[in-house]
């Protein structure tokens, strides 16, 4: 019902628009000072076919669903979400514990940074996300999360339950509703060229081989200006990619390149949890 709410709030502010209808007026949508909305979802979740597309689908409102191949291709689930399942069976203080085994330490004055950059959050919750995303090395990080996830959950099961079907690819691509959000959801622009190249090319193989659509529109994982760097865009472009998003919050405005779109996240727009009203 929320979601519901949220839309109907939203379409007051102005117009939905599809993937197709941007992809063929661009400009003018684009540059335009009318207001169009294209709703996006990203990661693939089996909740977004099941909960919001029928929803929709009854408004009549399109929506562009992005994709990571890993969830499909491997049958693995996104590290991304092997976090937050670990974090939803795992105390905070069990977390930290299970860090702390790995011998890493930390200073009075990171947890004091942890709890000021995490403010809504208890202090063990706010220093379990900064050790998670700011202070454990990558590779180091996923060995934990792997070895904490595997204790508790199955990986097919869990990606089973988790994200769409081939089916439900299918029928989105029928209704040119696919993009492309990458094979294995890592943050882009820490990567080198080639990984960048194989991430994106991997992802949309898959999705035109499964549905015989091209793929031509992008989300970015995490969408940070940190991720969203000049030769993922440049990569993007080679790869036959028209449209791309990063999680910029603002409109898109007419100085903006169609690969490098601003979006707004739903908890930031009418009807969202923190509301910000950046909408005018
Ligand atoms: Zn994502």
């Amino acid at each position: 019902m929320q979601f519901k709410n949220q839309i109907s709030l939203l379409s007051a502010y102005g117009q939905f628009v599809s993937q197709k209808d941007l992809l063929d007026n661009t400009e003018e949508i684009i540059r335009s000072d009318k207001k169009f909305l294209l709703l996006t979802f990203d990661d693939g979740l089996k909740e977004q076919y099941e909960i919001a597309k029928p929803i929709l689908d009854q408004l009549g409102i399109p929506a562009i669903y992005f994709i990571n191949s890993i969830n499909h291709i491997e049958k693995k689930v996104s590290m991304v979400h092997k976090i937050q399942l670990v974090r939803s069976v795992m105390s905070p203080a069990r977390l930290i514990n299970e860090i702390q085994n790995y011998n890493i330490r930390f200073s009075k004055a990171e947890v004091q940074k942890a709890i000021k950059h995490y403010n809504y959050d208890s202090e063990n919750a706010a220093l379990t996300k900064y050790l998670l995303n700011f202070k454990l090395e990558t590779s180091l990080r996923d060995q934990i999360i792997d070895k904490l996830f595997d204790e508790v959950f199955t990986e097919e099961d869990v990606a089973d339950n988790l994200y769409m079907d081939i089916n439900h690819l299918k029928t989105l691509g029928d209704e040119f509703s696919l993009g492309n959000h990458t094979h294995s959801h890592l943050a882009l622009g820490l990567q080198t060229k080639e990984t960048i190249t194989e991430e994106i090319n991997q992802t949309k193989e898959f999705l035109e081989n499964t549905t015989h659509q091209e793929i031509v529109s992008i989300s970015y994982p995490y969408g940070s200006r940190e991720v969203c760097t000049q030769p993922v865009e440049e990569i993007a472009r080679q790869t036959n990619h028209k449209l791309g998003f990063t999680m910029t919050r603002d409109y898109s405005k007419h100085e903006d390149s169609f690969l490098m779109l601003n979006r707004f996240d739903c908890n930031d727009v009418p009807g969202g949890k923190n509301e910000k009203m950046m909408f005018r």
